[in-house]
């Protein structure tokens, strides 16, 4: 496939560095409060790539960390501990939020059907790797203690600006975020690898260390939980693009004067969610959750169907009524699913020529919105229909939008007996008579009283078909 690399800034052939197999590396949630759906639109998109990797062949091994300890509430390692600041919020220890809020993003993403993937490592869990690798990285002159902290130093690196090409002024940390600066920092962009000393004294976990009683800072666990698991040659890391600086780039900063050589060849990096007044986070305005978009009566997958619409490289400005859009087209894709016979033998030329154009589709930068084309040109084809159910079977291990069991359970449902059927035909009987008799209040009386029923009917040319609403 091709893909956007923002390390390089264009699109590229993916090539792995073992033929056949992809070691993909996704940053997980902090997991401190509930994921909103802006963040999973990252996650979603990642598992789209995923899918559409294994789809080609790819044996993908897909790691995860959970992020449990060390993400400041500022990215500029300043301020207090995201998961210190939920656990106060909630009366309850850290430990007891990061089991609630993982299980919660699970259960999310299982929704979405969003993968489980292959290892998910929670940060905690990974303290001595870290004190090793800051040693070696002490050992060899790339890290400094300063102040009771570690200090990754920034100019020990050739390049160290690696996704964008701004100058250094725009994005020195501090003036970005507003924050008072560091004062042990050698240069303003050195990052702490480890701390002992910050203003939360309170910081509830802690651990022995050569430094001093401390804990790690954010970006030091994905490189680690990545090297342990995916090996020393990463093919390809994905996140949301507010994680391409400083936390992607101090990821491979760390990793390569680790290691001694390249790391990670492809980064994907999915734009932000947006409302119309910016980017959508936890701590501005209405929280949307899967939770609350299941309480207003839509089904997770619409969301999914919605996200897939447009490019992973675009802002996305959500709306309910943008979703409502995304709503009216998925059920009505359903019921076109759903209207398939089933009959005859695939075709297997066809089946390969969409096929072919589903991946040409899909394959350039993971256009998922031509993907969806491409599914309603086998929709539009003229081939039979087990041909068409078996194309739109294997599109959706991709897509992941449940088609055929959607489409399976509208058709039973539709043939199920529906309470009253006597009654709702007997009514419109009476309405073609008063039709007949030009009754046409009569006639639109009835129309509404079998309405307050749940039923809908519609005049065809095979006169009237009603169906439950
Ligand atoms: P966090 O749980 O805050 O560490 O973020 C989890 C993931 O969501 C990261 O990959 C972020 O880059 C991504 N993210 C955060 N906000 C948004 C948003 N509004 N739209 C899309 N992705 C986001
Ligand atoms: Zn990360």
């Amino acid at each position: 496939m091709k893909l956007y690399n923002s390390a390089t800034h264009t699109k590229e052939d993916f090539v792995p560095h073992t033929p056949g197999k992809v070691e993909m590396y996704t940053c997980g949630p902090t997991v401190y409060h509930f994921a909103h759906i802006g963040n999973l639109r990252s996650y979603l998109m990642e598992d789209v790539l995923e899918k559409f990797l294994r789809y080609e062949g790819y044996d993908v091994n897909r790691v995860m960390n959970i992020t449990d300890v060390g993400h400041l509430a500022s990215d500029a390692d300043t301020g207090e501990d995201k998961m210190l600041k939920g656990a106060k919020r909630e009366h309850k220890s850290v430990m007891e939020i990061a089991q609630f809020y993982t299980d919660a993003f699970f259960s999310d993403c299982k929704k979405l059907n969003i993968k489980h993937p292959d290892a998910v490592q929670p940060a905690t869990g990974m303290i001595d790797e870290y004190i090793q690798t800051i040693s070696k990285l002490l050992d060899t002159g790339y890290a400094y203690v300063a102040g009771g902290n570690v200090y990754f130093d920034t100019s020990k690196l050739g390049k160290y600006y690696v996704f964008n090409d701004h100058d250094e002024e725009d994005l020195a940390v501090g003036v970005r975020e507003g924050v008072e600066e560091d004062t042990n920092k050698r240069n303003k962009n050195d990052f702490v690898l480890w701390f002992t000393k910050s203003k939360f004294e309170d910081q509830a976990l802690k651990w022995d260390s050569p430094w001093g009683v401390g804990y790690p800072g954010w970006h030091i666990e994905c490189s680690c939980i990545s090297m342990k698991y995916n090996g020393e040659y990463l093919d390809l890391h994905c996140g949301g693009i507010d994680n391409a600086f400083p936390h992607h780039t101090n990821e491979i900063a760390q990793s390569e004067s680790y290691l001694g050589h390249p790391w990670c060849k492809y980064w994907m990096h999915v734009h932000h969610l947006n409302t119309n007044t910016g980017k959508m986070s936890k701590s501005k305005g209405e929280f949307l959750t899967v939770s609350l978009l299941e309480e207003k009566g839509y089904d997770p997958l619409v969301y999914r169907f919605f996200c897939l619409q447009s490019h992973y490289r675009k802002g996305l400005v959500f709306s309910w009524e943008n979703l409502d859009n995304a709503k009216a087209a998925y059920e009505k894709l359903i019921a076109r699913v759903a209207a398939l016979s089933g009959e005859g033998e695939v075709d297997q030329a066809a089946f390969e020529q969409y096929k072919a154009a589903f991946i040409e589709a899909v394959g350039n930068d993971l256009n998922t919105s031509l993907g969806i084309t491409a599914l309603y040109d086998v929709l539009k084809a003229d081939m039979n229909d087990a041909t068409k159910a078996a194309l739109i079977g294997s599109f959706d291990t991709v897509l992941g939008l449940d088609l055929l069991a959607k489409a399976a359970a509208l058709k039973e449902k539709e043939a199920a007996p529906v309470e009253g059927a006597e009654e709702i035909e007997a009514l419109i009987a009476q309405r073609a008579q008063a039709k007949k008799e030009k009754n046409w209040a009569r006639a639109d009386a009835i129309r509404d009283e079998l309405k307050a029923m749940g039923i809908e009917i519609k005049d065809t040319p095979n006169g009237v078909e009603w169906k439950k609403i």
